[in-house]
């Protein structure tokens, strides 16, 4: 045994140098704000170690959890590539993102300066009382040296008393993180600021996760502690889903939140932290900035780390298409609000309103004739905050991932309760995903090793359901295919009365109309098969006539459809580019549909129909 001792040494070393990544030349930023009023921020970069060949700088497109290109390059310039003796290096650039450094010494640095002025998500935003700094909008970067650890210092102004709340790895002092890699760094939001922070552990067996609550805002210290009491309620509610928390790199989560009334309303997700933005004040509307902040939350078990194999490694060149955001997105979109029903923070009334209003959308959009939720879930790249200023019909054609995915998130826990007569529930599947994908060891910290596709979810729901069948019909059907669950029946079960909104109301469709010289304009698509569609009206239409009444303004349609009964049929003119057309306008009954408690309408609620409900809505901490 003795002689192998030698050999294994020998293997032992080769291993460790095989290791040797950890000692790869780290990249170094420091950023910061001279021209802070102007909405700049400077951006100071060295790469070393940067081996012969050309080094390909780039701005990204993309934003991890955004799906649509936006171009950060735009908002960069007063770019100096240098040497360290500080003589200027020559510069091509191949394409709009790029900034190729052809000759080096092996040690690049670069200056520009990068403005923004858009308080959300996804952009940069530099001012005198914050920077706000979604990375990719931000930091350029290189081609190969993606899995560099990179080295970052902010510089806040003399005399400012901002502060950092990041996910980045503390290195040093209050003004220096590191991050593992360039997937990191790009998914970690930075808000330097004089915020109010609040700080709360939770016991989570043997672990104590650390979760910090940074507000930049106007509003008192009281707001954040009345907003910081309902961040606790919904982090200690979502755990009870999966029954542990994941585990966040430094042991902690960041909640970063700028209610500003020059900020434009968003919430992203990443993965030991959010970007919460809103113009809204915690005063005025502390419930619905905490219908956000349980989504994004809950994004920390689902997309974070039960990670779609389409969105791993988030590309940064390219859009990210992916077949799964009905689930990523949607499945988040109804435990957002689950989490708040069963935290307290919402009454069963406003958990039903909620659901309601997903499955109108879904049952009266015309896009369900077209695609699938699989199918809407691609169109992300042109839905998800794309700006276009050429006009689409996607009212007609799409239906949100969001609110499908909800709906079908609503439709299967609902079913998997009827059919096991409460035993196996949505829970039971979101944690069977998390135990099978979510809880992988990661490459490095901000990759996720076992990513999912449709046929996992597919299998993992036939395990829960124990019952492949049921698993293969359920998505040919609601995911692969465009039906709807029977929501009437299924909900009845929980004592909630699915109805028409507008019972006996004579109805030409949902589309807006504004008052316009001679006539009502119709100011937006009007939906595919509702009988103003029928009757040949399109946008920018201009009804002059109705039954025979003149049309004056935008109220006189109103009152004129409202007058009628369903099945009536009167005739309508309008004129189109200046032409008069003549058609017949066949009323319909208001398709629009609402959830409500049975109790609400005067129906007597079962006392099994009351433990289905609160089985389902009532907290999972009992
Ligand atoms: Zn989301």
């Amino acid at each position: 045994m003795a002689a192998l001792r030698p050999l294994l040494v020998g293997i032992l070393l080769t291993l460790g140098t095989l290791a040797a990544p950890a000692a790869q030349a780290v990249i170094t930023y420091r950023l910061s704000f001279p021209e802070r009023e102007h909405r700049l921020m400077d951006v100071e970069v060295t790469f070393t170690d940067v081996p012969a060949g050309p080094l390909q700088l780039r701005m990204s497109r993309t934003s991890p959890g955004r799906y649509a290109l936006h171009e950060f390059a735009k908002n960069v310039f007063d770019v100096r590539v240098a040497a360290p003796d500080g003589a200027s290096l020559a510069v091509t650039r191949p394409n709009p993102h790029q900034w190729d450094v052809s000759t080096h010494p092996g040690e690049v640095r670069v200056r520009y300066r990068v403005f923004g002025d858009r308080v959300d998500g996804t952009y940069l935003a530099v001012d005198t009382t914050h920077a706000h700094i979604n990375m990719p909008a931000a930091l350029m970067w290189a081609r190969d040296f993606e899995r560099r650890p990179v080295r970052i210092r902010f510089e806040p102004p003399a005399g400012s008393s901002w502060r950092v709340a990041t996910q980045l790895m503390p290195a040093g002092d209050a003004f220096t993180f590191s991050a593992p890699n360039l997937q990191y760094l790009m998914d970690s939001p930075t808000e330097l600021s004089a915020f109010t922070l609040r700080t709360f552990t939770v016991n989570d067996e043997g672990r104590a996760p650390v979760f910090r609550v940074a507000v930049h805002h106007a509003g008192s210290d009281a707001d954040v502690d009345a907003l910081t009491r309902g961040v606790e309620a919904i982090v200690r509610e979502a755990r009870h889903v999966f029954r542990e928390y994941p585990a966040f790199e430094n042991n902690t989560y960041t909640f970063i939140a700028d209610y500003l009334p020059w900020a434009d309303g968003d919430g992203m997700e990443h993965r030991n932290s959010t970007i919460l933005t809103s113009s809204r004040s915690i005063r005025d509307s502390r419930l619905g900035l905490l219908d956000t902040i349980a989504h994004e939350f809950f994004h920390a078990w689902n997309v974070e780390r039960i990670r779609p194999a389409s969105l791993e490694p988030f590309d940064l060149e390219e859009a990210n298409m992916s077949d799964e955001l009905w689930f990523g997105e949607g499945f988040t979109n109804y435990y957002g609000p689950l989490v708040m029903r069963r935290a307290g923070l919402y009454s069963d009334a406003d958990f039903a309103r909620e659901m309601g209003t997903a499955i109108d959308t879904v049952l009266a959009s015309p896009g369900r004739q077209f695609r699938s939720p699989v199918e809407m879930s691609q169109l992300a790249p042109f839905r998800d905050a794309a700006a276009a200023i050429d006009p689409t019909n996607f009212d007609n054609t799409f239906i949100s991932y969001y609110t499908w995915g909800e709906a079908i998130a609503l439709g299967l826990d609902l079913a998997l309760r009827e059919r096991s007569d409460g035993r196996v529930t949505l829970d039971d599947f979101m944690r069977a995903m998390w135990m099978r994908f979510g809880t992988s060891a990661a490459k490095a910290a901000g990759l996720v090793e076992a990513t999912y596709t449709i046929s996992d979810l597919k299998a993992t729901l036939a395990t829960v359901a124990g019952d492949p069948a049921f698993a293969d019909d359920f998505f040919a059907r609601y995911i692969e295919g465009r039906e709807v669950v029977d929501y009437a029946r299924l909900l009845s079960r929980a004592g909630m009365t699915l109805r028409r909104a507008a019972p006996g109301r004579a109805f030409a469709g949902a589309f807006p109309l504004q008052d316009a010289a001679g006539g009502a304009r119709v100011a937006d698509l009007v939906p595919s098969g509702s009988p103003a569609y029928v009757a040949g009206l399109e946008r920018g239409d201009v009804i002059v006539s109705l039954g025979g009444a003149r049309v004056s303004r935008a109220d006189d349609v109103d009152r004129a459809i409202t007058a009628r009964k369903p099945g009536d049929t009167l005739p309508i003119v309008f004129e189109r580019r200046g032409q008069p057309v003549t058609a017949t306008l066949r009323l319909v009954e208001d398709p629009r549909v609402e959830l409500v408690l049975s109790e609400q309408v005067g129906q007597a609620v079962s006392s099994a129909q009351r433990e289905f409900r609160e089985a389902w809505l009532s907290s999972a901490a009992r």
